[in-house]
């Protein structure tokens, strides 16, 4: 299935395209402080070297909105401040050589100051992202909920989701109107909860409103296992709406899981292809070999290559437990193997190459990627 990619306009951010038919990027956040500048250029280079495009720092000091400066001349992909509450960091940020700042409408709201950060950014011509977040919306989302009980409308708790939504979509096409006064344009948008309904709501709704392009993300998506499920579904639903333009999946893991997750978004979806996808059964008592010792062994070989030598090279390995779906799946593949009883049928295209016994399985379909 084809997916039909929203219109919307480009920015650029640094020298990656967001938004205007560009592909959908990926980018992750750096964990670091980001005046400990060693440790942010060495994060930022192993994000790079596993397919990150764009990395965001966050900036809550001078000292952090200083070391842009230094993290600029030591990395190579494009460089986001992230801001909140001080105005003045952005600027700084804006004069160490940020490719992009990003602005939280939920707590820096003069215009005076605003119209400072846009004024920078338009000399340096660089975007700013208006990312709201369910956290900085929240408290007029509680205000709205806390009316008196007499109150014959329907009561907001009913209606939670839609609501939530609502205030995220509010708030950015608030700010929006308040850069669009100041002739500015150069926006990305983002409306994240760590509710995935919510997420999902006010993309469609701003999406349908606007055409800037959108940073997908599920905010707070929690720990490694829970987090993977919560942001494939709200950024996959999205995608495949057509909704997108990059995305950013937040865990509590290593940035690196991040982009990883990331990237197995994008080619689940087939919007973009990195790497080999493993296509296994999950065995029944039909099965005579340790199926999950192999592909699981499969997996962290390929995980050491992936981005190397197949970084480029899309392949379907298909590992199927026997005889009674394991032929059919597997020479639709790529290559595969389906598997008999300690032996297998290693297939190339469609074609048998050759029968591989299941302790050499792994090495023999790397020999033949
Ligand atoms: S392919 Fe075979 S072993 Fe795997 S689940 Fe299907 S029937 Fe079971």
């Amino acid at each position: 299935m084809e997916i039909k990619r929203r219109k919307t306009r480009q920015v650029r951010v640094g020298d990656v395209r967001v938004g205007g038919g560009a592909g959908v990027s990926i980018q992750s956040m750096v964990k670091a402080e980001s005046a400990d500048v060693k440790a942010v250029v060495s994060q930022i280079k192993a994000l790079e070297s596993c397919g990150c495009e764009i990395v965001r720092v966050a900036v809550k000091t001078f000292d952090d909105a200083d070391a842009i400066r230094l993290i600029k001349k030591r990395t190579n992909i494009p460089l986001v401040a992230d801001i909140h509450f001080d105005y003045r960091l952005a600027i700084r940020s804006i004069a160490g050589g940020a490719d992009k700042i990003r602005l939280n409408p939920g707590n820096i709201r003069s215009r005076g100051e605003i119209a400072q950060v846009i004024r920078a950014a338009k000399s340096s011509r660089i975007p700013i992202r208006i990312g709201v977040n369910s956290g900085s919306v929240m408290s007029r989302s509680q205000a709205a909920d806390r009316r008196p009980q007499t109150d014959n409308r329907k009561p907001i708790t009913e209606n939670r989701k839609p609501t939530m939504a609502g205030h995220l979509v509010d708030a950015a096409l608030g700010y929006v109107k308040l850069f669009e006064d100041l002739e500015f344009r150069d926006i990305i948008i983002s409306l994240k909860s760590s509710d995935v309904a919510s997420t999902v709501e006010a993309y469609r709704r701003i999406a349908a409103k606007c055409d800037y392009p959108l940073h997908l993300g599920v905010t707070a998506s929690g720990p490694y296992d829970s987090g993977i499920v919560k942001s494939s579904m709200g950024i996959g639903a999205l995608l495949l709406d057509g909704i997108g333009d990059t995305i950013r999946v937040s865990l509590t893991a290593s940035p690196i899981e991040e982009v990883i997750a990331a990237k197995r978004i994008l080619s689940a979806l087939g919007i973009r292809r990195s790497g080999p996808e493993i296509i296994s059964c999950p065995t029944c008592g039909r099965c005579q070999v340790n199926l999950m010792k192999i592909v699981s062994e499969l997996e962290k070989r390929l995980y050491a290559i992936r981005y190397t030598l197949y970084a480029n090279r899309f392949a379907t390995i298909a590992l199927m437990g026997c005889e009674v779906n394991g032929p059919g799946e597997a020479s639709a593949a790529d290559i595969g193997i389906a598997f008999g009883k300690s032996t297998g049928m290693l297939f190339k295209k469609g074609k048998i190459v050759k029968r591989v016994k299941a302790k050499d399985a792994v090495r023999e379909l790397i020999r033949n990627l």
